[in-house]
């Protein structure tokens, strides 16, 4: 009996200290990706030979040349990534690049990427396309006639603004027609305005409509100020900036009827009453103000205008080709117009009657007249290296945070977001307008 216990305690021992067949990675096996709209992304990944000592999802969205990293627990033969849009909205429409990204020591292994189209696959939106020159027009219910005729004004403007900014669309268009509010509404996801008719996310080249966003007409010009952008988009994309926000807006309004003619009265009442604001002013972003923000659409479509006639249409292609290799928006005007950018202001404001905006100094901050309450007296401090006032610290920079990437999806989708601001704002101008 005792022998026999002897015996089962060495077995036990042996037991525990012989290896135990451990999985070792050994290279991706099938990739998967599922989405549901308003629900989630799955991503899946076998591990035939076991899993590795780190695993990252890589992640690019369509029209952003980040990457996001999200790192992923695997388990013993495969790993999933779930990512909840109905908490971290992704805009219909969207693609998305992905791969696993497995570290084993010094030995890193890409999987093969591929690729998931988020699509707005709601119940009850049975989505029916149609292909109309460069565009997709995508319509469910009763909408056809109307996402046709869609189509077809948008080929007419994309070859408009294709033969002005010399340069072809260098994609497919897509275009979603909504028939109602709320399937609008929840394509735009959270922070649309509720007076939003359409919005166009120029780096999806993707175009919402919704059918009850405003008249025929205001549909229809609309349609041809969106595409617009999305050519000019593709004439001008380079590494460095993004070209003026006053050109790119004005040319889409410009584009709209091929005139400036109905915003010349509104840029006449601002220069009568010293309102007008400077180019330098409306480079980066337009006024949130109601009134200044038609204002830097109207100063755009008639700077615009001015260039066409007085430099011709082939000065709006020369300037785009410069902005296409990298110049700067001075530079860029200048190559097209021929003539230094203070000048072609200086001659803008004049045809108004008006002098150049002049920088407004900030007037001086006064010291403090306010009574404070009696203040606690600091702690005496405790030996030499206490510091009053805390320094940030080198850990705490967002590089270094501990959240697992989750700044960077932030810092993803907050630069998605900002592509549609554009819109957005061009169609509360357009929508004032015809309310
Ligand atoms: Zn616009």
């Amino acid at each position: 009996m005792r022998r026999l216990m002897q015996l089962a305690a060495v077995a036990a021992a042996l037991a525990l200290a012989a290896p135990t067949p451990t999985a070792a990675f050994s290279g991706f096996g099938t990739l998967t990706a599922t989405a549901t709209y308003d629900g989630e992304m799955r991503f899946s990944v076998q591990l035939p030979g076991g899993a590795p000592e780190q695993l990252e999802l890589l992640l690019r969205f369509a029209g952003s040349d980040s990457t996001v990293v999200a790192p992923v627990d695997p388990g013993s033969s495969s790993a999933e990534y779930i990512w909840d849009t109905a908490d971290r909205h992704i805009t219909p429409n969207t693609t998305i690049a992905y791969r696993w990204r497995a570290t084993n020591g010094e030995q890193v292994t890409l999987s093969p990427e591929k690729t998931l189209l988020y699509d707005d696959d709601r119940p009850g939106l049975d989505w029916h396309t149609a292909k109309i020159g460069a565009a997709t027009v995508h319509w469910y219910g009763g909408a056809e006639s109307q996402a046709r005729h869609f189509g077809s004004i948008s080929a007419d403007a994309a070859a408009a603004a294709e033969t002005l900014l010399g340069h072809d669309l260098v994609g497919p268009i897509d275009i979603f027609v909504y028939d109602s509010r709320d399937d609008f509404f929840g394509a735009l996801g959270p922070g649309a305005r509720e007076w939003t008719g359409a919005a166009t996310y120029p780096e999806l080249r993707t175009i919402f409509m919704w059918l009850g966003g405003g008249s025929s007409s205001y549909l229809e010009t609309t349609m041809t100020h969106e595409v617009t952008h999305v050519v000019f988009r593709d004439a001008t994309t380079n590494p460095f900036h993004d070209p003026a926000t006053w050109f790119n807006e004005g040319l889409a309004v410009w584009s709209e009827e091929h005139s400036a003619a109905d915003q010349e009265g509104n840029v006449r009442s601002a220069a009568s009453d010293g309102r007008l604001l400077a180019f330098g002013g409306i480079t980066e972003s337009f006024p949130i103000g109601d009134q200044a923000a038609r204002l830097a659409y109207s100063e755009g479509a008639t700077m615009v205008d001015l260039i066409v006639d007085t430099y011709g249409q082939d000065a709006i292609a020369a300037i785009a080709a410069a902005w296409r290799d990298g110049a700067g928006d001075d530079e860029a005007l200048e190559a097209g117009t021929g003539v230094p950018v203070d000048e072609l202001y200086d001659t803008y404001f004049a045809s108004f009657g008006a002098a150049a905006p002049t920088a407004i100094e900030p007037a001086p901050i006064l010291p403090s007249n306010v009574d404070k309450p009696p203040q606690p007296t600091a702690p005496a401090q405790v030996g030499e290296s206490a510091s009053p006032v805390p320094s940030p610290s080198p850990s705490q920079a967002p590089g270094q945070a501990d959240d697992n990437g989750a700044w960077i999806q932030a810092a993803i989708i907050g630069g998605i977001l900002v592509g549609v601001i554009v819109a957005v704002v061009a169609n509360r101008r357009r929508g004032s307008r015809t309310a």
